[in-house]
């Protein structure tokens, strides 16, 4: 060949191969899910006035109250309605409610046919949250029904502590202050918002293995969200143990996947309407399509051999969803048992809860399986774990993770 054909066959293999790599790669899973948007309705944000003199409003980010109404002297409705259906049972609410003189309310949250499950925060500032006593809340059917003293001064009710887009911002920002974290925008949400990342190791970032771990893809699982954060600020504890794993691995962290959701009180779904942790295999919505690309392209040009995958959830109980033992790489066959066995030891009078899975829906859990052949956990803790606890869980978690990987390390 002559030196020019020999330069373009070159360059032709060289866009070819950047291409192939750039992608995340589409998959085909035994139960498909239409991913593509799907109309929400969208919530009026406004005052909410009664003739009793008792309003309420949901003028900030992570509001949902759809309205507000006075079913009797002392009684007063939140109408809580999904963004659109068919959704999971989790309705997500937060609002502030006040009144023109201090007095004592019954308030029923209606969740207009679908079932409580959220035990109310109260808040004078947004920030600073008690938790309302659960055995005084009252059940109409699937309503609940709560007593509340209100005064001039707004008081928040929500169904979880509020941390929203610029909160989790703010935390990278202050992560970012650490030597060994870079942090990026690698995209936007459908409304524009930011997609934050962490890039976190020590020096040289080239043919280190990785872990990626993504966090708020369902908007109402902040505990999810608070596990992640404890997980996160463990690795960078600074440590001998931190140093020598950010000295050989890579962490790559997506810790706000549904920012247009957490920010529009979404109950479950993306500003397309869509349950995010069903689109791992098509990328239909821009946030699943903007984060694969981002890790599948950086893995790649660094030579980054992804290893282990963690996907920050909430539900009823703590849980680790596994991939089942036919679904399992060779060289890490052995994570997910030796991980969980020292997070149960880690931990006092703690018992492990594992459920493994087969491959079969199109989530981020299957995702890094298909596309890297790494270890794959979804990391789901209960909607009402105790906070203290979620962070002593988050700590050993990450303490575990960093010696189970170190020792495989020495072993090879
Ligand atoms: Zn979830």
């Amino acid at each position: 060949m002559r030196p020019f054909r020999i330069a373009t066959f070159l360059f032709v293999a060289l866009v070819l191969h950047s291409c192939a790599t750039k992608h995340a790669k589409n998959f085909v899973l035994p139960e498909p899910v239409n991913t593509k948007d799907h109309p929400i309705l969208i919530q009026m944000k406004k005052n909410f006035g009664t003739h009793g003199g008792v309003y309420a409003d949901n003028k900030f980010d992570g509001a949902r109250l759809n309205d507000f109404i006075q079913l009797s002297q002392d009684t007063f409705a939140a109408i809580i309605e999904p963004e659109n259906k068919p959704i999971n049972s989790s309705p997500w609410y937060s609002f502030r409610i006040w009144s023109d003189r201090e007095r004592d309310i019954v308030l029923k949250l209606d969740y207009t046919g679908y079932g409580h499950r959220y035990v109310p925060k109260l808040s004078v500032d947004g920030e600073n949250w008690t938790i309302y006593p659960e055995d005084e809340i009252k059940r109409d059917g699937e309503d609940a029904l709560i007593n509340l003293s209100i005064k001039k001064k707004p008081l928040w009710v929500s169904a979880q502590e509020l941390i929203v887009t610029k909160d989790i911002i703010n935390w990278c920002e202050k992560m970012a202050e650490h030597p060994s974290v870079q942090m990026s925008i690698v995209g936007s949400s459908k409304l524009g918002k930011p997609l934050p990342h962490l890039l976190i190791t020590n020096g040289d970032i080239k043919r280190k293995d990785a872990v990626v771990v993504i966090g708020r893809q369902h908007p109402p699982e902040v505990t999810g969200f608070l596990a992640m954060q404890a997980f996160i600020e463990k690795i960078l504890d600074k440590s001998a143990l931190s140093n020598k794993f950010l000295d050989n691995h890579v962490v790559y962290v997506y810790p706000l996947m549904n920012p247009d959701g957490v920010d529009l009180g979404h109950w479950r779904h993306s500003a397309g309407g869509i349950d995010m942790n069903r689109d791992w295999a098509y990328y239909h919505q821009e946030e699943t399509k903007a984060v694969t690309d981002h890790i599948v392209f950086n893995t790649s040009k660094r030579k980054n051999k992804v290893v282990v995958g963690l996907d920050f959830h909430s539900t009823w109980e703590d849980v680790y969803y596994t991939l089942d033992k036919k679904t399992q790489t060779p060289d890490l066959a052995t994570f997910s048992d030796d991980w969980l066995k020292a997070i149960g030891e880690g931990i006092p009078d703690y018992e492990i809860n594992e459920a493994p899975y087969p491959l079969n829906q199109p989530i981020s859990k299957a995702w890094f399986y298909l596309q890297f052949n790494a270890a794959s956990i979804t990391y789901e803790i209960g909607d009402k774990t105790p906070r203290d606890f979620i962070k002593v869980k988050g700590d050993v978690s990450a303490k575990t993770m960093m010696e189970v990987l170190l020792s495989y390390k020495e072993k090879s």
